[in-house]
């Protein structure tokens, strides 16, 4: 036998073992829920973030601050994972997800210092989450299409706090009316909804148009500024004569024969136009290029037309227009024009944008945010995702609940009662993952200015004596059924929530040694600079 110490791994290999490892990982945990915390609700603070670029983002979002803050911190990355979950599948609750699963570790180290071991306090949480989607089915209510009002206060909620405040309405309604009007088939793709945005003066001229606006100017001046009872020809090719590949030569040896060759060239070209203009286009977008005569030809024929929209734009157009893009000539039908009743240029400031308005049951529509500064316009986006987000979830999974913390005071309630059935001391648990349900709540109250302790104690006790809506008006800052407050957001907010947020805190608890090897750049030679000569 020899002493010599027996070496696993490399030595600058970074270990942390137990106990150690567990409360360091906790504690980034609860960081990175401290951070979003002051955020949470109507009255949460905004966060400035400053890029190494010096751009600057304000914004009160969750997934926004914790993706631009470039968090190291392998747990603390884990809990961004929830953030960026949650904005993928609802678009909402990025904020209150995060801060669940903060709570939730939280308090599970709680129970570790009581010496409850973790398998104990993950079997608990587990039971727990399990539960609260079963209670959570049973205080939803059921929401369907033609419950446009309440469709509307689950927009304005989702924005409420999110710089919009001044025209949540004006919003709210752009955002239903756009999500069922590119409903198709009872799917709903979120994508055919595009949000362009412009600097102007008033927020509040903020549109939804039957259609779409693009960066765009028509390529000459000389073009009609607006068609009315707009033909459009989709066109997916250049319109120009095809330039080989490798350069050409042509020799000819007489006046005449370039005269020809010129000709011949001219007759395609002159070709092109008037098979646009047979089948009846007065507006012509081209993904690709179009060449100067061929501009000069449209001109003289009165056609609007823009050159090299995006392939994105292309296809939104023919969404919304109902006609389909071609690539060939020869495709050009009439049959393949859309329609619209107006396709004009408008000048905003420096901006040119193209419009195509009035499309008849368009399945592609796009909201046009104005703000005054790209800050505002930015921040505004953000809220009118949340809500278009919110809107889709409702009608997919047709379910509400109560927000303002209700919903989260009564599910905490109903499990603890649960808790009371488990013997054993996943009970524990159970009660602890009640009461990190009951942060969202106090933290509201908190952020709003309000006593969190007197709130707590009154909204359970309402809850008690059976008013299940009862939660937090912040916007009168009062204890009300917030349900007929209008305070409405979607039931899979919460499941979803409630899920990611129990997962990675198991995943979490369940780690006891983290290994980490040194990020020794590849190929790079380190010296050390303790080398005594
Ligand atoms: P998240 O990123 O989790 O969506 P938010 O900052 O959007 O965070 O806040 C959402 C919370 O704010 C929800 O719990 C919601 O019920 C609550 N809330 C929204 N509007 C109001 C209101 N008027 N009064 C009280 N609470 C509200
Ligand atoms: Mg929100």
């Amino acid at each position: 036998m020899t002493d010599k110490p027996v070496f696993l791994m490399p030595e600058d290999i970074q270990r942390m073992i137990g106990k150690d490892a567990q409360r360091n990982n906790i504690q980034a945990a609860k960081m990175v829920a401290e951070v979003v915390k002051t955020t949470l609700g109507p009255k949460g603070m905004d966060k400035m973030l400053v890029s190494p670029t010096d751009d600057i983002i304000v914004t009160n979002d969750g997934v926004t601050i914790l993706e631009e803050m470039e968090i190291e911190h392998p747990v603390a990355r884990m809990m961004v994972e929830i953030a960026r979950t949650q904005e993928n599948e609802i678009g909402d609750g990025t904020t209150t997800a995060v801060m669940i699963a903060g709570k939730l570790l939280e308090n599970a180290e709680k129970l570790l210092d009581r010496k409850i071991h973790p398998t104990m306090i993950t079997k608990g949480y587990h039971l727990a989450a399990e539960k609260s989607k079963e209670i959570l089915n049973e205080l939803a209510y059921q929401v369907s299409q033609e419950n446009e009002d309440i469709l509307m206060k689950v927009a304005m909620t989702a924005m409420t706090g999110k710089g919009a405040e001044d025209s949540r309405e004006r919003f709210a309604e752009i955002i239903v009316r756009a999500v069922k009007q590119i409903q198709d088939k009872g799917n709903i793709d979120l994508k055919n909804i595009k949000i362009e945005k412009i600097k102007s003066e008033g927020v509040g001229d903020t549109e939804l148009i039957s259609g779409i606006a693009f960066e765009k100017e028509r390529i000459s001046q000389d073009m009609p500024q607006i068609v009315t009872d707009a033909k459009i020809a989709l066109v997916g090719f250049p319109l120009e004569i095809k330039n080989t590949e490798v350069e050409a030569k042509i020799s000819v040896s007489s006046p005449e024969q370039l005269r020809n060759f010129l000709d011949q060239e001219e007759r395609t070209i002159r070709e092109m136009v008037h098979k646009i203009q047979l089948v009846g286009a007065n507006v012509v977008f081209c993904q690709k290029g179009i060449d100067d005569f061929v501009q000069y030809l449209l001109s003289k024929a009165g056609i609007y037309a823009c050159r090299r929209v995006s392939k994105d734009d292309m296809e939104k157009i023919a969404k919304a227009t109902g006609g389909r893009i071609v690539n060939g000539l020869n495709e050009l039908n009439v049959e393949e024009l859309g329609k619209a009743e107006l396709v004009e240029e408008v000048k905003h400031g420096e901006t040119v944008l193209t419009y195509v308005r009035g499309c008849e049951n368009p399945k592609s529509l796009t909201i046009l945010i104005h703000g005054g500064t790209s800050h505002v316009i930015d921040e505004i986006e953000r809220a009118i995702k949340d809500g278009l987000g919110d809107v889709v979830c409702c009608l997919k999974s047709e379910s509400v609940v109560a927000g303002g913390g209700a919903v989260e005071i009564e599910l905490a309630r109903r499990l603890r009662k649960f808790g009371q059935t488990l013997s054993g001391r996943e009970q524990l648990a159970v009660e602890e993952f009640a009461s990190a349900l009951e942060f969202i709540p106090v933290t509201l109250a908190e952020n709003a200015g309000l006593d969190p302790i007197d709130v707590l104690t009154e909204l359970k006790s309402l809850h008690d004596s059976g008013e299940k809506n009862k939660g937090l008006n912040l916007i009168v800052n009062k204890i009300e059924d917030t349900l007929e407050a209008g305070i409405i957001e979607p039931a899979r907010i919460k499941t979803q929530a409630i899920d990611s947020a129990s997962e990675v805190a198991i995943m979490i608890l369940r780690i006891d040694d983290v290994i980490a090897s040194s990020k020794k750049p590849k190929g790079k030679i380190e010296f050390d600079n303790n080398l005594e000569y």
